[in-house]
């Protein structure tokens, strides 16, 4: 089959690689209708994932057809379309059981994250394998393992552009509203305007926040959340963004901040300490109302220095954090777009095949012609 496979520092490429099989009972394999980019993919293009080999097929979020299931699959039938979560749990380990399938022991294969993180997370698409990482998206046929647990239906009414989005970006970005608490009456401010910063932006507005308003450096998506999230919008190019939070939460600053800025745009070396970033999260930290929460949403290089503890610890912060969700919120939120409460297709600012891979990735790095996320068909 073809799939978009990384191929060396700053370069993927088309190649022809063997078809997936099921190799356990659980598993199925699913033939992909759309597959999108990911902020997280960009340390791996740039060749600062030292754990990536050449060939490793890529893309973390997908939809598609189901073609084949193990004997164990009770959930799904030949020619269901489905969304697969992009964490890989097994939905019965200890940390499955405690409803966190983002921390699955059998997910992954925990090699090379376990000297750095002191446990390996759960395991995704798309990511090297020695990351606990599984063949990803951006191909003709993905093998999905523990299918019952990872794999969605997708209702018929909803696009495959729009369900799309609930692979990762959406439960991300209602996750990042659930961990920061938002209750109806928060001003809720967030950092990046990407795609999981503006569906961040539409579930705190979803969980009744009276002012929301979204961080970013860029006109373009900026525009797109006050045009479809109803959201305010500060440009720090243009503006104190300090001062103007403060001003729009009665002087008190936002009482939930959420870092949705993800990895940085300019390089950094991974997962060696990194020079300066975590501007946003340095930020956020500083505007929170006192007893206020941080929350820390997606995918991070490996550390950030200059972390503000003394303003962390004297205003009471909680501070927390999540790389994802894992799926137990995508059923409902396939719901909210089958309702049309969850509108999510905008965020595909560039759909081409899957052929121009290498140019829709240099699209999305370089955040060219308003490129938010490019959504590839196989
Ligand atoms: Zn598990």
């Amino acid at each position: 089959m073809r799939a978009l496979c990384w191929a060396g520092a700053g370069l993927v490429e088309v190649r022809r690689v063997p078809d997936p099989e099921l190799r356990n009972a659980q598993d199925m394999i699913v033939r992909v209708r759309r597959s999108t980019t990911c902020g997280a993919d960009l340390p791996l293009l740039a060749g600062q994932v030292p754990e990536a080999s050449a060939g490793e097929v890529l893309g973390r979020e997908f939809l598609g057809d189901v073609v084949e299931v193990g004997p164990e699959v009770r959930r799904h039938r030949v020619a269901d379309r489905v969304v697969v979560g992009a964490t890989v749990a097994c939905g019965a380990c200890w940390f499955c059981r405690q409803g966190l399938p983002a921390c699955c022991d059998n997910g992954t294969s925990g090699v090379a994250a376990e000297p750095g993180w002191g446990q390996p997370p759960a395991g995704g698409y798309g990511r090297p394998a020695r990351l606990g990482g599984f063949a990803g998206g951006h191909a003709e046929y993905v093998r999905v393992p523990y299918a019952d647990v990872g794999a969605f239906a997708v209702p018929e009414s909803v696009s495959d552009e729009r369900a799309v989005f609930a692979a990762d970006a959406a439960p991300v970005g209602w996750y990042g509203a659930e961990l920061g608490e938002v209750a109806p009456g928060d001003v809720v401010a967030v950092w990046g305007a990407g795609a999981v910063g503006q569906l961040t932006a539409g579930a705190a507005v979803a969980r009744g926040a009276d002012r929301v308003v979204v961080v970013d450096d860029r006109d373009d998506r900026l525009r797109m959340v006050t045009g479809h999230d109803g959201v305010e919008a500060l440009n720090h190019r243009y503006v104190d963004v300090l001062a103007e939070l403060r001003e729009r939460s009665g002087g008190r600053g936002p009482d939930v901040c959420v870092d949705a800025s993800g990895v940085p745009a300019a390089p950094v070396r991974w997962p060696a300490a990194e020079p300066d970033g975590g501007a946003a999260l340095r930020e956020a930290v500083h505007a929170c109302r006192k007893g206020g929460v941080v929350v820390v949403l997606d995918a991070r290089p490996g550390f950030v220095d200059r972390f503000p503890l003394g303003a962390f610890a004297d205003k009471g912060l909680a501070v927390r954090a999540a790389r994802r969700r894992g799926g137990a919120a995508i059923p409902a939120l396939l719901e909210r777009m089958a309702r049309d409460e969850l509108v999510t297709e905008h965020l595909a600012t560039h759909r081409m095949p899957l052929e121009h891979g290498a140019e829709g990735y240099a699209l999305f790095r370089d955040r060219a012609d308003g490129c938010v996320r490019v959504v590839f068909t196989p």
